[in-house]
């Protein structure tokens, strides 16, 4: 690889750069790399995530993420089902646990059903039980279309396409440095260098610096959000069939903690969302001065601060304290102990902001000359990652007449 030419460069070896990739190829053959800077794809926010394939109940209708999430969920079902990976549509409940949050719920149910969700049930509480007998709430709202998978097998097997199409992926090949040259851009790179015409960042917790060292002046600042779950323990196992989730708290662009059955077997709890002093930081002792000191010195951060402070100190209670998670899980399920949870893993969102202190709720996908760069990919964009990857894989051909 080292000194070869590409017609383009992807950065990042997670969800969206190997479906970007292999959308590219699918459109036409092309000379084309994906450089990842960790020894396995998916090390990060793709292998760390819940494992649930959304069905787009949540979303804005007519947003990106709304349109890539429908039209991706149903894509990817069908390329597991043709790859044999491992899936389940095994829908989920919505769970409204206080009388103020029915208003919410009924927004969740027109707005899914704008989104072209068919199927979606009302349930009164006794439905409730018999879908999640250990589950209570005043209504809930059941949801078919949702399902579970494991995502770095999903990458893995993007990777499999893309070197069957004459793609290369390159592991432990960290972008360090980007120059102009020409008709192109030299990327300096762990293994050496790297020639492209067109480049594309999907460098996830790092797409921020991936596009200032292009030369990309996007004003949007990566805050990293850790997300910490527990497991149910082995023997507890059934008080969870599928998925229970709370009805999201509209203020705020996380759903709340939650029940997921994983589909390699077991069930999680959380996750919450600690702001993290490091951008990979898994555990509460992770910490990163440069991280730290690069969110510290962006006006939008301290803007940020001031609107959400009240909702972070609780998230770091709960971070800090088992007995506040357990609560909170005990709002969608009462019989829940502190005995039933075991610690879990993390997985840390890359949240962009603006500067203006604003989380950008949507999908943000920014052109520059020869350059495309994914700068907030925040979830539901695994369910979506194969209508994400043609959209940009269209977005490329056009904008860099490679048509
Ligand atoms: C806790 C959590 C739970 C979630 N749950 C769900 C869910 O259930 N369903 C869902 O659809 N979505 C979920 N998401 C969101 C989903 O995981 C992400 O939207 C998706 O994985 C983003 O993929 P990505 O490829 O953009 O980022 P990543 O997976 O983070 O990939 C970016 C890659 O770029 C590499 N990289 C960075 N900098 C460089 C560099 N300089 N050089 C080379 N490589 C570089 C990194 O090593 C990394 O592998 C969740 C996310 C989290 C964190």
């Amino acid at each position: 690889m080292p000194g070869e030419t590409f017609d383009v460069a992807v950065v990042g070896g997670g969800i969206v750069g190997t479906a970007t990739a292999m959308a590219l190829l699918r459109r036409r053959p092309l000379a084309l790399v994906v450089l990842e800077k960790e020894r396995r794809l998916a090390a990060h926010q793709t292998g760390n995530n819940s494992g649930v394939i959304h069905s787009g109940l949540y979303y804005r209708p007519g947003s990106l993420k709304a349109r890539n999430c429908t039209a991706g969920r149903e894509a990817l079902y069908a390329f597991c089902a043709e790859r044999g990976i491992p899936v389940e549509r095994c829908g989920k409940v919505v769970v409204a646990t206080r009388e103020e949050q029915l208003g919410v719920l009924e927004e969740l149910r027109r707005r899914g059903e704008a989104n072209g969700l068919s199927g979606l049930r009302r349930l009164g509480p006794e439905e409730i039980r018999e879908l999640e007998p250990h589950a209570a709430g005043v209504a809930g709202l059941f949801v078919p279309q949702t399902g579970i998978v494991d995502y770095t097998l999903v990458t893995e097997a993007y990777a499999e396409e893309i070197g069957r199409r004459g793609g290369e992926v390159v592991l432990e090949a960290p972008v360090r440095q980007i120059v102009r040259d020409g008709d192109g851009l030299v990327l300096e790179t762990g293994r050496g260098e790297v020639r492209c015409r067109f480049l594309v960042n999907c460098a996830g917790l790092h797409s921020d610096r991936v596009a200032r060292m292009a030369g990309a002046e996007t004003g949007v600042r990566i805050v990293p959000f850790r997300g910490e779950y527990y497991e149910l323990v082995p023997e507890r196992h059934a008080l969870v069939r599928n998925l229970i989730y709370p009805v999201p708290d509209p203020e705020f662009p996380f759903l709340g903690v939650h029940f997921t059955r994983k589909i390699g077997g077991g069930v999680e709890a959380g996750p919450n969302a600690v702001l993290a002093f490091k951008r990979e930081g898994y555990t509460r002792w992770s910490f990163s001065a440069r991280d730290l000191l690069d969110a510290l010195g962006s006006g939008g951060f301290w803007r940020m601060g001031r609107r959400y402070w009240r909702m972070g100190v609780g998230e770091y209670w709960r971070s800090w304290n088992k007995w506040a998670f357990v609560r909170a899980l005990r709002a969608l399920m009462p019989e829940i102990t502190s005995a039933d949870l075991a610690p879990g893993g993390a997985g840390v969102r890359a949240q962009a902001l603006d500067p203006d202190g604003t989380l950008v709720d949507d999908f943000r996908i920014v052109e520059a000359e020869r350059q495309i760069h994914v700068l907030n990919a925040p979830s539901p964009a695994a369910t979506a990652s194969i209508a994400i990857g043609e959209g940009i894989a269209d977005l490329a051909l056009k904008s860099f007449a490679l048509a």
